[in-house]
């Protein structure tokens, strides 16, 4: 078949949470554009975004330290803390939308309330947690939020990881029930099968291997298809790069200005997960801890509930480590495959700067199941081995890039990457990663489609009420929005019913 005759408007690589919610996107907001979607894998939501392979916190800042630093004068910065907070209220706003459409249904399989704590020891950090606890709880955004440091109870709050605490070092910990676990992997399935209904085609086991502009300003992609070994070219007006880990080799084919001068750094991590139900009935809470001295923001310890396939377990980690692969299913040359002439010295520049953190993450992978054992009593003095087993978690491919920093300074958020023209763009980097997915492809629609924005924002703000708007700033259309949201999927209950 020519190329002529697979014309279509809109290529999305990669069927992770990304493209899903790209596509979703654009499917309200401009419902005659044809869309095509080519993943290498056998479906979707098989690589970062399933279920296994991420930690499932709705990241809203409500219990990560790194997002609140404390300033030379001792004062906490709450400014990220909020950004974030303002971001995945965007996501839930989205999905309560697909949810009152019956566009999406079951929220309950994508999504559970979760209480949402932060931990720490020793009077430092408790001090810290208590600025930080004064600081946020008069946030509106932050309502809710309690804290204590009194044993009895941080007991009744966590009796798993206080039973058998015999240091007398204080504790403390903050707790807000306005918490979420998500599963990832779940609502990316559900969004493609809403894609497939509403005629977007969907092409599994079709690998991109090279995409090039036109002489009209196209983009041309070549496909492998992976079930017959064939060759097909498909040329679209906008190509999202979704691919995750794979995104950055892609961009660098494109060949446009803003792929140059930029790396990658591939971070892979491992959980201890827990199945005994004896255990997991004895902790419902996502606990994050803080980061070792010299660890990355990504490999902050934290003891999570999760709710997968209506089971509930117990994930403790990530135990960073290193692989040069740039995705689970990719190859040991991912990275040397990503050096090329135009970001060597961007990336020489990194080697030379992150050298205690590729010694970090090579100590972390040579960690025994043991010591990766002594990391979770730190958590849970009672912990037993035959309880624990490992699983790997997805690739995180964090961006290196020379900014005013200096040449080949480490990036630990998203960059949409795009060209002048708007007519591609791709997604690189991980972090805070897909609770973010809505507030970050609602950016490459700004970034793309600025001539369409202005009459797709009463759509926008008909789905997401808050576009545009700080909820911070706005407390009572934060209160109606939540009230609103709560309900459709369905946060309001204590503690829901699964088979632990
Ligand atoms: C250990 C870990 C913990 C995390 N924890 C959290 C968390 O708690 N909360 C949170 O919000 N985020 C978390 N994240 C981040 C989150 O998982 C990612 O940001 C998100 O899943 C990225 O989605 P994506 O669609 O960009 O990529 P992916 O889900 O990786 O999808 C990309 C897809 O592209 C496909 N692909 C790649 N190359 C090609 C090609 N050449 N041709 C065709 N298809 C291709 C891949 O097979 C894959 O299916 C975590 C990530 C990791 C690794």
């Amino acid at each position: 078949m020519s190329s002529e005759q697979k014309k279509t408007d809109i290529i999305l690589i990669g069927a992770g949470v990304m493209s899903a919610t790209l596509g979703a996107l654009l499917k309200e907001l401009a419902p005659e554009w044809e869309i095509k979607v080519f993943e290498k894998l056998a479906g979707a939501g098989e690589e970062s975004s399933n279920e296994w392979n991420n930690a499932g916190t709705g990241h809203a800042a409500l219990c990560e330290l790194n997002y609140t630093s404390e300033k030379y004068d001792g004062s906490i910065d709450i400014s990220k803390a909020v950004k974030i907070n303002e971001q995945f209220q965007l996501s839930r706003q989205f999905w309560s939308y697909l949810v009152e459409r019956n566009l999406i249904r079951h929220p309950q399989d994508f999504i559970m309330p979760l209480p949402h704590m932060s931990w720490v020891q020793g009077e430092k950090d408790v001090s810290y947690l208590n600025r930080r606890f004064k600081a946020l709880s008069k946030n509106p955004l932050f309502q809710g939020m309690e804290y204590s440091d009194d044993p009895a109870k941080l007991k009744e709050w966590i009796p798993l990881m206080m039973e058998g605490r015999t240091s007398n070092e204080p504790v403390a910990a903050t707790k807000i029930d306005s918490g979420t676990d998500v599963n990832f992997g779940a609502l990316t399935r559900l969004l493609f099968d809403h894609l497939k209904s509403q005629n977007v085609e969907i092409n599994y086991k079709h690998g991109i291997k090279d995409i090039k502009r036109t002489s009209d300003g196209m983009w041309k992609v070549k496909v492998h298809n992976l079930d017959n070994g064939k060759i097909e070219y498909h040329t679209a007006k906008f190509v999202f790069i979704g691919a995750g880990g794979g995104s950055l080799s892609l961009l660098q084919k494109t060949g446009i200005p803003e792929s140059k001068h930029i790396g990658g750094f591939p971070v892979s991590g491992l959980f201890m997960v827990c199945h005994n139900p004896e255990v997991v009935a004895q902790h419902h809470a996502k606990v994050y801890g803080k980061a070792k001295l010299g660890a990355p923001p990504m490999s902050v310890p934290h003891l999570d509930t999760r709710y997968i396939g209506n089971q509930k377990a117990l994930l403790f980690g990530p135990f960073a480590g290193f692989s040069p692969k740039f995705l689970k299913t990719g190859s040991n040359l991912d990275l040397i495959g990503s050096v090329k002439p135009n970001n060597l010295l961007t990336m020489l520049a990194a080697g030379v700067k992150e050298m205690s953190l590729t010694k970090y993450l090579i100590q972390q992978l040579m960690l025994s199941n043991e010591q990766r054992m002594d990391e979770i009593r730190e958590f849970i003095p009672n912990a037993k081995s035959a309880d624990w087993s490992m699983v790997a978690a997805g690739q995180r491919v964090q961006v290196i890039k020379d900014t005013e920093g200096g040449k080949g300074t480490l990036q630990f958020g998203t960059e949409v990457v795009s060209a002048a023209d708007g007519s591609v763009a791709a997604l690189l980097g991980a972090s805070p990663g897909a609770s973010t997915a809505v507030h970050v492809m609602l950016e490459v629609l700004e970034k793309c489609f600025p001539q369409h924005i202005k009459q797709w924002e009463p759509k926008i703000k008909e789905m997401i009420p808050s576009y545009g708007v700080s909820l911070e700033d706005n407390p009572e259309l934060l209160q109606e929005i939540l009230a609103s949201l709560t309900q459709t999927l369905g946060l309001s209950e204590k503690e829901p019913q699964t088979t632990p």
